[in-house]
């Protein structure tokens, strides 16, 4: 297939012939408010009139994050994140590749572990009073990359064991062993969203073959990108009945009751949507019911909250400039306008670069702000074992 055609395909799957070329989604795009010379409504038009080599040679086609805002507001219904993700993989497969943070450090452990032969450590991080199976159970808990990023950035602190901790905590105050296997591999969205699309087929079999051969009725995920991931991309390749696939918010709040817990001190938070739990999967009201029936805890509202919410502007591991750092700091001063203590994440990556640009240098401490997981928050909750 030339390129011109799969333009043309990828004009048809994402709906971009029906741009009325109204610039609402340049409009509203967080890059393009930066002041970066970067616009959707330009993709899109060049995607309909096949200018192949704009597109692939413009330097700007990893410069979205892939964050869904100007999907909402299109009045034509222009699916843009799913053309950029077609365009990224015909990129790709023309050599044109992101510019990665960290020397593209992540993306080669992610295609190690699409390779297969790396051994990995993934339970070193388990606390010897959880309980977890390696092998079967009714539920999965699925870790995603958590240990890898603790390990990557220590000089930020990142916490995200404590999330994957907690939760596996709160399961098994629901009497749940879950089954938590050394045998995971990244689930690949960040390739998958960098356009390598053959690293990401060789991660989604594994790790689907991984979950179904556990016998798990139910799959439970925290990271909103791996939800993302096992929800869309996923779950249409079980080859029996799927597992039941849910965010941990969802989960942990139809069996509250069961969690006991207690009334805590005091405690105002705000709620950070991640753009794949929220825009992507439409999941906004679980994280919230479940903050509310934590006694003590009280929510307030960022001015950009739900499907408005802000981006952490880390997309994919690609891209991080000075502009997206306008976009953090932005987002960051309205958490702390909240008046909230701590920021409420539920996603990893989220926490990782908010935290990234509370430490550079050259931001003040007006956008300083603790953060925690979800799972944290509940797991703090939890009444102490008779
Ligand atoms: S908002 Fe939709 S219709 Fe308007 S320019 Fe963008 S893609 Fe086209
Ligand atoms: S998906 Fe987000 S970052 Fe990308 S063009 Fe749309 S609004 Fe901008
Ligand atoms: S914001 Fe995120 S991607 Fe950018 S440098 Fe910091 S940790 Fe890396």
């Amino acid at each position: 297939m030339t390129l011109t055609q799969d333009l043309l395909k990828a004009a048809g799957r994402s709906r971009a012939w029906a741009c009325y070329d109204c610039g609402k989604c340049t409009a509203t795009c967080p890059v393009s408010r930066t002041g970066r010379d970067y616009s959707p409504r330009r993709h899109v038009l060049a995607t309909v009139l096949g200018h192949e080599d704009e597109i692939l040679s413009d330097g700007k086609i990893h410069a979205c994050l892939t964050c869904s805002l100007c999907d909402q507001r299109c009045p034509a219904q222009v699916r843009y994140t799913d053309l950029m993700l077609l365009l990224r993989e015909m990129a790709h497969r023309e050599g044109v590749e992101p510019e990665c943070p960290h020397g593209g450090a992540l993306q080669s452990v992610m295609r190690m572990m699409a390779g297969g032969k790396t051994e990995q450590d993934r339970m070193g991080w388990m606390p010897s009073d959880l309980r977890a199976d390696p092998e079967k159970g009714e539920v999965f808990y699925w870790t995603g990359c958590s240990m890898y990023y603790d390990a990557f950035f220590p000089e930020l602190e990142s916490r995200a064991l404590r999330g994957t901790e907690a939760a596996v905590r709160a399961l098994n105050r629901l009497g749940i062993v879950p089954v938590v296997s050394p045998r995971e591999r990244c689930c690949g969205h960040d390739l998958l969203w960098n356009g390598d699309r053959a690293s990401f087929e060789r991660l989604a079999e594994h790790n689907v073959d991984l979950v179904a051969g556990s016998g798990a009725a139910t799959l439970v995920v925290s990271c909103a990108e791996c939800l993302r991931t096992w929800s869309i991309d996923y779950a249409p390749r079980f080859k029996g009945k799927a597992p039941r696939i849910v965010h941990i918010s969802t989960y942990l709040l139809e069996r509250l009751p069961d969690l006991r817990i207690a009334a805590r001190e005091p405690l105002r938070v705000t709620y950070q949507d991640p753009c794949r739990l929220g825009r992507h999967l439409g999941i906004y009201d679980p994280p919230r019911e479940l903050l509310a029936g934590i006694p003590g805890v009280e929510l307030i509202e960022m001015r950009h909250a739900r499907a408005a919410a802000g981006c952490c502007a880390g997309g994919t591991w690609s891209d991080c400039d000075r502009f997206a750092k306008q976009i953090q700091v932005s987002r960051l001063r309205e958490a702390r306008a909240t008046g909230a203590e701590v920021l409420v994440t539920a996603c990893p990556k989220c926490q990782i670069h908010f935290r990234c640009a509370m430490k550079d240098p050259k931001v003040g401490e007006e956008v300083q702000i603790e953060m925690r997981d979800l799972a944290e928050i509940v797991a703090e909750a939890l009444a102490p074992n008779e």
